[in-house]
Parts: C-alpha cells; structure tokens; sequence
C-alpha cells in the first residue's frame, strides 16, 4: 500500500468563507504556520454569494458616528430575541470581541467596511434594538488586484448580477432605481457599465467586487500577501487524534490522500449543513431541495464540518429556536434547465407589492424581515403538502423597483414573462387565473388593501410600522407611507415565492472560546468550529443584518488568538476609545 504524504503546520484551517479567512490571517498575524484547506477549486462559499455586511455593536465607527452603544445594550437586545435559549456566556464573549476583531483586521488587513448609519437592527423597538449603527458593509474591491486569483474567487449567484458578471452592491442600487430620473444616477450607472465592458474584454466577469465577493477578495489578498497557503481542491475527509487530542486532518489533494499534523490545532470552518437534505429533513420532514425548497448557499456545504467532528465526539447543538436562516425564494430557469435562487430579503417592503397564499390571502406584514416572514409562509400552507406564495404588484411599481431578479426600467422585463418567472394579466383576475391563485380571493384581497393604500394605511398587518420596515420601502415615493401604495396600474404581475435558507444556524455545540465540547460539555483538545459549522450564538433568531458573518469572523477570530496563547495571556488588542 501507498504511504500517505504527511505534512506540517501549526493550524489547519478548514474551508475557505468569512471564518475560514480570518482564523487564517489572526492565527498567522500571531506567528503561526497556517494551511487552509478547501473542498472546492474555488475559494470563498457562501460568504461569496452574500451582502458581506457585518453585525458589530458598539464598533468604533458607530462611536464616531455619535451612534451610542455598548455590549451590555446589545446582550439586552440579544436577551429579548433569543429568550432562555442564549449563552450569555458565549454572547458576551462575541460582543466583547467583535469590536476587537473589526479594529484588528482594518488595521492589519486589507478588510475594510463601511457603516451603515441607518440600517435598523431587524426588532428596533425592542429593548436594546438600535435604529441604526450595528451593521457595516464591505467597501467595493478590485478584483484585479487579486491578480490570477481572480479566477479561482466564486462568482456571485447568476442571479444577483446582470449583463453576464456585473455586481450590483447596495450602494449603487438608489442610482440604479432613479436612473431614468436624475442625471447623477445615470452618470453612475453609465460609470458602472463602461467599466464593466471594459473589464468584459479580459475578464470573464465584472471586476468590481461588491458585497461577499469583496470581502472574500479583501481577506484572499492579505492571506496571499501573508503566504498562507490556500490548498483548493482538497477536501478534509477526517479528523486524526490521540488519546482525544485533535492531532489533525487527512484531507484529498491531487487525488491523494494527506495527512496533516496540525501542532495547535484544527479550526471547522465548512459552512454548515445547508445542502444536505438528510441533516435538514430532522428538522422538517417535508424539506427537501427542490421545486418547493432552496437553500441558496453552494451544494458542497454538506455538513462535512460537522461530521468530522461528530466522529471524535463532538455535540451536536440544536438548542436554537430555528434550525436555518430562513429567506423567501424565486427561482429563476436558465437556458440549460437548472433554477437559480433569488432571494427576497427587503423587495417585499416597497410600496404596491403584498404577497398571498395560493387562496388569495394575505398571511403576515410583508415588510418583516426574511428570517420571520418565511416561516409565516409556512404557516399559512401548514395544511397544504408544499409550501408557496405569490408576490402580487402592478405595472408602475414592477418598473420602478423591479422585483425579483427582474431589473427596473429602462431595463427590459419580457425575457422573465417568457420563461415564466413572472405571470401577468390584464385584471387581477386575469392574473390569478395564470398564476393559480384563487380568483375571487385575490380580487378581494387586492380591493382590501387598495382601500387604505391610498391613504399609506395597512388596517389588516400594519406595513410600515417601525424603522427597519420603512427603511426598505419607498420614502415619500408613492404616498404618504414609504411601504404603502394601491395596486391599481395594470398588467399585474405575479412572482412565486418558495421557502428558502442562507445558511444554518444549529450546528457544533462551542463555548465561549469556540472551542468544540462533546456530550458532557467538556473541551474536545485542540478542535475548534467557526462561522455556520458552529451552533449559532444568535440561537436561530435573526436580528440585524450581518449576524452571521460578524459572529463568523469574531469566532474565527477568538479561535485563532485562543490557539495562540493570546487570548490566555488577556493581551488581545483593546479598540480605541
Ligand atoms: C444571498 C445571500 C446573502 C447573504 N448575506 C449575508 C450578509 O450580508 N451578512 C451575513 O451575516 N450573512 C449573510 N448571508 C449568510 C452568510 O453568507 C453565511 O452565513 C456565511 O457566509 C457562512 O460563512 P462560513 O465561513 O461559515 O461558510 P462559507 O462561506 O460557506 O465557507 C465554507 C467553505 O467550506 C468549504 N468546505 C466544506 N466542506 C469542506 C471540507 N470537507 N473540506 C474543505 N473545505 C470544505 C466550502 O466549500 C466553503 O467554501 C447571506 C447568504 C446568502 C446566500
């Protein structure tokens, strides 16, 4: 038989997303001789497909701002979503750090975000929720600057770009919906799309990296300049221990099987169980990914992370109140027959969309953030043997704010009417009779909210009610509430909506330094789980944007520094005041 290659390091980190990234850069900035290892021939995984936006209370940008907010406020707000379900322990621990981790990777890095002074957490009315101040952005980044890698980075989903690999990031968006109505918008868009041809003479894609894809490339440039070796390719197949220490991995690489001798220690960062139906299916026996499920993170997030460690006697922590984050779903048909996902984070708040069951019913305020609004939808089919629903708009509205992967004007939105995406009729009636909805239902519901839209009113949910609500819809757009406003200008248009996840939330059972416990709660030696292969801190709720790449890159962080002896020695760097 064929001995194995053995080799060294230090720290074997394992997957190459938001946590994987920064356990690498923190462990080698302390001097540690670090490999990452990833399963795919490309880097980055789902945090590739993402916003890249960040949740850190009390981050020093905020500070500046004059935003005021302190870990122990953020814990209140944390206390209140997650109830008895919360670790203080370990959520004190991540609010503590995160500020760290975000001074020391824009000092050390070439990470760098922006704040979004207005962005609400997702319940800002609840005590310790803030309007604005906790979550950050990536800055745009170019690809070019990553040189060959630029190759190897993942591509954003299909159906988040346009012209064949242009990114859109949320900067650009308000320029993008005023474009036909305000010079300085078109200017930028006209901005956008010159480089974009330009960059389409050498470049497969678009090279101007927004979201995920500009933080992954952000992080891939330090970790190259730093000489971290990225190994692609090699998925890590097990864990080797001795007498219960975590000694290292044997992963694939080149067809062959390696061994190798992590010294200090294993870091898990796979991504999660998203694309594994088995794993799902325990939660929620009717989930399966298909016509009436999808998970929009990459098929390879098969839950290998958690399996690995599960082996050597790691706990499996299911302790949360849901076991995804959940978001509603389109699926966009490409020209060889697969379905793209699309995911409805924020569309749904703009004013003239509502969104019925397959009766022609209203179910929940559409304006609530994904992570709640999905589980309403699943709610109101509770009795049917799959789960849909239909975003429901007029004309006006459809080209103002597009919807979906359909763009606005003066974009065209024939291409998505002919492979189906949208059904459209001339009437309401029309339209539910194409889409198969009830008609009569419909109507009514339509007549129902029509009736206080022209006065911003939503007397049956209340659209509109809080900052977080408002702030994704229209302001003084169409009427005198930014989420309200008739749907009366034909053809209408119907899009149909499936339950949907950006990732999982349960996952290994961690404390507060990330390390992995097993059954009885004791430290497995030398195994730590970062990003979503650990049990999310947030335990299955959802409150603000970016609360699963700050406590990703924060664990990241705490687990690296723990290896090192730093965090032991109380010597992590203190954010400015
Ligand atoms: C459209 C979309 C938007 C989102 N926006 C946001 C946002 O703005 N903010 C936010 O906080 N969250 C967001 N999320 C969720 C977020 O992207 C994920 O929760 C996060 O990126 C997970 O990071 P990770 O490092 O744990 O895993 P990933 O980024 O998925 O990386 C895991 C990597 O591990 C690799 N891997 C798996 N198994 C193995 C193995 N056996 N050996 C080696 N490598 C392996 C995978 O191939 C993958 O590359 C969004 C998700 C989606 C889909």
């Amino acid at each position: 038989m064929k001995r194995m290659d053995t080799v060294e390091c230090d720290v074997l980190v394992v997957g190459s997303g938001a946590a994987g990234f920064a356990a690498a850069l923190t462990a080698k900035h302390e001097g540690l001789h670090v490999i990452m290892a990833e399963k795919e021939p490309v880097f980055g995984g789902t945090t590739c497909f993402s916003a890249g936006v960040v949740w850190i209370p009390a981050n020093s940008s905020a500070k500046k701002a004059d935003l005021p907010d302190s870990p122990q406020l953020a814990l209140e707000y944390l206390k209140q979503e997650a109830g008895n379900k919360l670790s203080e322990q370990q959520a004190m621990s991540f609010l503590e750090n995160a500020p760290k981790m975000l001074e020391f990777f824009e000092a050390n890095t070439h990470v760098k975000f922006d704040l979004l002074q207005n962005m609400p957490d997702y319940h800002p009315t609840l005590p310790g929720g803030v309007a604005g101040g906790r979550s950050l952005r990536p800055q745009v980044y170019d690809g070019r600057q990553l040189g060959q890698w630029f190759e190897k980075l993942r591509a954003p989903l299909r159906t988040m770009t346009i012209f064949g690999g242009m990114m859109v990031g949320s900067a650009d968006l308000p320029h993008l919906y005023n474009v036909t109505r305000s010079p300085r918008s078109m200017l930028h868009a006209a901005g956008l799309f010159g480089r974009h041809v330009l960059d389409r003479i050498s470049h497969r894609r678009g090279t101007r990296l927004t979201n995920g894809n500009a933080l992954i490339a952000r992080l891939a440039k330090s970790a190259l300049e730093e000489n971290i070796p990225i190994w692609l390719s090699s998925p890590v197949e097990k864990l080797t221990t001795q007498d219960h220490r975590v000694t290292g991995a044997i992963l694939r690489r080149n067809g062959e099987q390696v061994v190798l001798a992590a010294r200090r220690g294993v870091i898990l960062a796979c991504g999660g169980f998203p694309a594994n139906d088995d794993m799902r299916q325990r939660f929620d026996s009717k989930i399966k990914d298909g016509k009436y499920y999808h998970s929009l993170a990459p098929s390879t997030n098969t839950g290998d992370g958690i399996r690995m460690a599960q082996d050597v006697g790691a706990a499996f922590d299911d302790n949360v109140k849901h076991h995804v984050a959940w978001t509603p779903v389109s699926l966009v048909r490409q020209p060889d027959g697969s379905a793209v996902g699309f995911p409805h984070f924020n569309d749904r708040a703009k004013p003239g969309f509502i969104v019925v069951d397959r009766h022609g019913n209203r179910f929940a305020n559409e304006t609530n953030s994904y992570h709640d609004f999905t589980p309403a939808m699943i709610e109101a089919d509770r009795d049917e043997k799959n789960v849909e629903a239909f975003i429901i708009r007029d004309h006006i509205a459809i080209r103002r704010y597009g919807i979906g992967a359909v763009p606005p004007r003066p974009l065209r939105l024939e291409p998505f009417v002919k492979i189906g995406y949208l059904k459209r009729g001339k009437s309401i009636r029309e339209l539910a009779l194409h889409a198969g909805i009830d008609p009569k239902r419909l109507c009514a519901t339509v007549a129902n909210y029509n009736l206080g839209a022209h006065s911003g009113e939503d007397s049956q949910f209340g659209r509109g009610a809080d900052p977080f609500q408002r702030v994704h819809g229209a302001e003084h757009d169409r009427g005198p509430n930014p989420n309200n406003a008739p749907i009366e200008a034909g053809p209408f248009y119907a899009l149909r909506l499936i339950p949907g996840d950006i990732g999982t939330f349960a996952g290994l059972k961690t404390d507060e330094h990330a390390r992995v416990l097993d059954g009885n709660n004791n430290v497995i030696p030398n195994l730590y789980a970062a990003g979503n292969d650990m049990a999310s801190v947030m335990r299955g709720t959802y409150p603000g944007a970016g609360i699963t790449i700050g406590p990703a890159m924060t664990f990241a962080f705490i687990a690296a520094n723990h290896i090192s002896g730093l965090q032991q020695r109380n010597e992590l760097p203190q954010p400015q005041p």
